[in-house]
Parts: C-alpha cells; structure tokens; sequence
C-alpha cells in the first residue's frame, strides 16, 4: 500500500566546508601518502558527486601507523594526567567551535539530515571528547582510589559508517583520557570528518604519533586486526565482521571490545501515551534513516491498540519529508551507499514474498542520488527475515502480542541483545519488563537517546563490553 506524502518549500544549508582535493594518511603527527600511491574517490550519497580523493592504506601503512603509536604511546603515557586534559579540551573545543562546518560535512559524505548532524552528532561528539577530558585526570582516586591505573597501551580502532565523527569520538576520547594512543580506521564511505579530526588534532599539537587515522576498506581493517603491535582492538560495525575480528584475536592476549548488529524490540503497550509513543516509533527506527544500530526496528504493539497505532503511523509517515539531506526540513535524508540500498531493497522484497504488507510513505525521489521512503511491514510473522534480521534502513517491522510475557518472549526472540524500548503509563511495569529484557540499553517512554556518562553495549550477538560512561573506562585500563 502506498500513501501519499506532503511536499515542502526547500530550506538548503548554505555553509560549505573547505574540503581537500585529496587526503593523506596522518600518521605520526604528520600526513603521508599511502605506500601504494592509491586513493579512492568518497562521494555524497545524495547527488554521487565526488567529495575527495583519500588514501588507501595497506598492511605496510598500518604497521607505520601502529609503529608511530607506539611511541605516541610512550610520550602521552608520560604526560601528567592533568596535561593530557588539558589537550583533550582542546579537541572538545575546537569540535565545538566548527560544529557547523563539520555537520555540513558529516551531511555532505554520508547523507544523514542536517537537522540531526547539527543537533546531534557533532555535539555529541564533543560532548564525549568534554566528558572524558574531565575524567583524565580523576582515574587515580575515582577508581582505583590511589592506585593509578595503567593505559592498556596501543589500541586499534575501527568505525562504521552510520555516526562517523561520533563514533569517533566514543573511541578516541576514552582511549586517550586513560593515557593510550590510537589507530582510528574510519569506514570506507565515510571517511572526511574523521580527516577533519585529524586535521583538528593536528592544530590541538597533542604529541605525534598519539592518534594516528588510517582510511581504507575491509582489509584495512583486517591489517589493523592482524598487526601484533597492537594491544587493544576496538570495533564497531555488523555481527559478521565482529565474529571474524574474534577468530582473528583468539589467543593472541588482546583486549577485544565489539559493539555489533542489533534489532531492537520497541514494546508499546495500550496503556501508553499513544501519540508519544508513535513519535517514540518514529524516532525510534527513521532517525538516520533507520542507519542505526541501536534502531528500534521490531515493533510489538499490545493486540488492542495495533490498528490505532498503524492508523496513526500511516498518517505520521506522510509528513516525514525526504531529500537533500542539506535541508534543514528533511526527515529522511539519503541511504548512505549504493551497497547499503541494495541490501535493504532485497530485504523488503523478501517481507513481500514471505507474506508481510508493506506499507510505504509515496513521494518523489530524487533524481540521482540513493534513496528510500520511510516504510513499514504489518502481518510480520517471527520466523520472517524482516522480523529476524538487520535491514538497517527506515523499514519497520510490527507484530503484536497479548501480554505482558509474550512481550517479553517476543522482545528476547532475537540473537541480538543491544537495546529495547518501552511505553506504557505504569512505572512499575516499565521496571518488571526492563529487568527481563536482555539488552544492553532500555529506554524507557523514550528511545534513542544517549549521553557520554551512560555506558551503551550489547548481549548476545551485539558483543561485548561497554562505551561511555565508568564502565566505557574500564575497557581502555589494564
Ligand atoms: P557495515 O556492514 O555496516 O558496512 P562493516 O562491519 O562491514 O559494517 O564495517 C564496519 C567497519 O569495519 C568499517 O570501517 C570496515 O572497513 C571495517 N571492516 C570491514 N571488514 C573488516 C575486517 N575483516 N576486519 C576489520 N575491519 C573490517
């Protein structure tokens, strides 16, 4: 079934970032070409113009990268606590300082709206390097009390594509407050405001060597994950890579934090505020066009108020406006890569073939560009792949149940275990469900919401160990 949407006068951002012809890779304070002389082009999902040239690290860059963190490890690991602040301050500030230069970028190379770079992911990202700037020089006595804990040493990090310069952020920050040094890989598609860091660090003078940023692909990453210089991998992307960067440490001693795939149950019961709660549905899986690991991309509404809450995501869903994620109206900005909309096609088409409805707000794509209306699937049966595995895009999947345990039963269904959400007027049941859900994060009559002093991770196939907050800390000490 397809609804008609509204159309909108256009509001377009006009503040353009400088960006660079061509990028290096910044290793060791300093921006080097890769060993191979390769770049690859980065586009803007939303038009397929190309951005930048970037460079193309092989096995032979990284282990330069991992060599020069290794002394940055020994320099910032020296610094007093209190110094090594004072430089991650700087970071936060200067974040802060161009947050709208580097929203339009993150906008620019991964299509998200720039209603929700600008309000959301830039600030967040310097709200962590902020957070953990102030946690520096407190591990001794907040901790440990007096015994100053030690950095774990050189740790390899690597990123999607969904949060670039947030995701980061999560991984820097805390990494460098406990006195490590770090290799970033940023992802392929997504490269620029990882660069644009670099380019901040550089300016911030924090030691050479102490963040070193590597841009490539897969194998990259897999160089990174096969380095023996590194202590630490820290990674954050799909289950099935997650489970190869396991195989590939086992035995080897290094610390290992996943954060992986998710398919988060949004559990609306009748009692809830209803209206809230569908605006909780809607943030819950089109925020970043469903690119979200965290999504809440299984719905399970209480059989009573089901035809009421998909009568008013119908209507909901034709307001959400689509396009140039540079406009400051757009809902749903475009799908991040050609790759990444191929797969949630063949996933929406395997709903329509097991039997699900499909139900999709209609408007006017855009000429060129990778697009995909905000959408939904009722009649969803557990067993189906829409009901079982990551689309990653603005597709929903309702079922329904009858009480409070099939919710549970239901939510739990899954092999993932990150997060969940749940809506009804009762406290006490709000608390009785959370404690029998298996995921790492609960919202609670909200979704999707996250502060640098809240530890987010998952269970189950969504991996291991936790990032922000104290226990975010604990993973980057001995
Ligand atoms: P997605 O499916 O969301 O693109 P991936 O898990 O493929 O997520 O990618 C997340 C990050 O992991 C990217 O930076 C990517 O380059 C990197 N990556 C992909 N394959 C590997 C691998 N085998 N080893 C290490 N890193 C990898």
């Amino acid at each position: 079934m397809a609804v008609t949407a509204f159309t909108y006068a256009p509001a377009p951002e006009r503040v353009r970032p400088k960006i660079r012809e061509r990028y290096g890779l910044f290793i060791n304070g300093a921006w080097t070409a890769p060993n191979s002389e390769r770049y690859f082009e980065t586009i803007n999902p939303a038009d397929e113009t190309v951005l930048a040239q970037v460079a193309y690290a092989e096995a032979q860059d990284v282990d330069r990268a991992v060599r020069a963190a290794r002394k940055g490890f020994e320099r910032w690991s020296k610094l007093k606590p209190a110094d090594r602040a004072k430089l991650i301050y700087r970071i936060a500030r200067t974040i802060t300082e161009r947050s709208r230069e580097l929203a339009v970028l993150e906008s620019m190379n991964g299509g998200k709206p720039i209603r929700e770079s600008r309000d959301f992911d830039i600030p967040e990202a310097g709200a962590h390097f902020f957070y953990h700037a102030g946690w520096a020089d407190k591990l001794e006595w907040a901790l440990r009390a007096g015994e100053m804990p030690a950095p774990i040493g050189v740790c390899g990090q690597i990123v999607p594509w969904n949060f670039p310069l947030l995701m980061a952020a999560w991984k820097l920050a805390p990494a460098l407050a406990c006195g490590n040094s770090v290799v970033l890989k940023p992802a392929e598609t997504t490269p620029l405001t990882a660069l644009a860091l670099a380019q901040i660090i550089e300016e911030a003078d924090l030691p050479a060597g102490v963040v070193n940023i590597v841009t490539g692909d897969g194998a990259t990453g897999a160089a990174l994950v096969d380095n023996d210089g590194i202590d630490k991998i820290a990674f954050t992307g799909s289950t099935d890579v997650g489970k190869v960067i396991q195989r590939r440490l086992a035995g080897k001693g290094k610390r290992i934090t996943l954060e992986l795939g998710g398919k988060a149950a949004n559990v609306i019961f009748a009692d809830a505020p209803l209206d809230q709660a569908v605006e909780g549905i809607v943030q819950g899986i089109y925020f970043n066009q469903g690119h979200v690991c965290c999504a809440g991309s299984r719905l399970l509404v209480e059989e009573s108020v089901h035809d009421d809450i998909v009568a008013r995501l119908t209507s909901r869903i034709r307001t959400l406006r689509l396009g140039d994620p540079l406009d400051k109206n757009t809902d749903i900005g475009a799908i991040n890569s050609r790759v990444q909309l191929e797969k949630i096609h063949e996933l929406v088409r395997s709903g329509i073939e097991q039997g699900a409805t499909f139900v999709q707000a209609e408007c006017e794509l855009p000429a060129r560009g990778f697009f995909f209306p905000a959408s939904f699937f009722t009649n969803v049966h557990p067993s189906h792949r829409i009901a079982r595995e990551e689309i990653f895009g603005p597709v929903l999947s309702i079922m329904t149940f009858r009480t409070p345990d099939e919710a549970i039963e239901k939510a739990n269904n899954t092999p993932y275990g990150l997060s969940a959400g749940i809506w009804t007027a009762e406290g006490s049941k709000n608390m009785w469900i959370a404690q029998h859900l298996r995921a790492g994060v609960v919202w609670c009559n909200t979704f999707n919401k996250f502060d640098p002093s809240s530890p987010f991770g998952g269970y189950k196939e969504s991996g291991f160990g936790r990032e922000g907050g104290v226990h975010g800390l604990h993973e980057y000490l001995a």
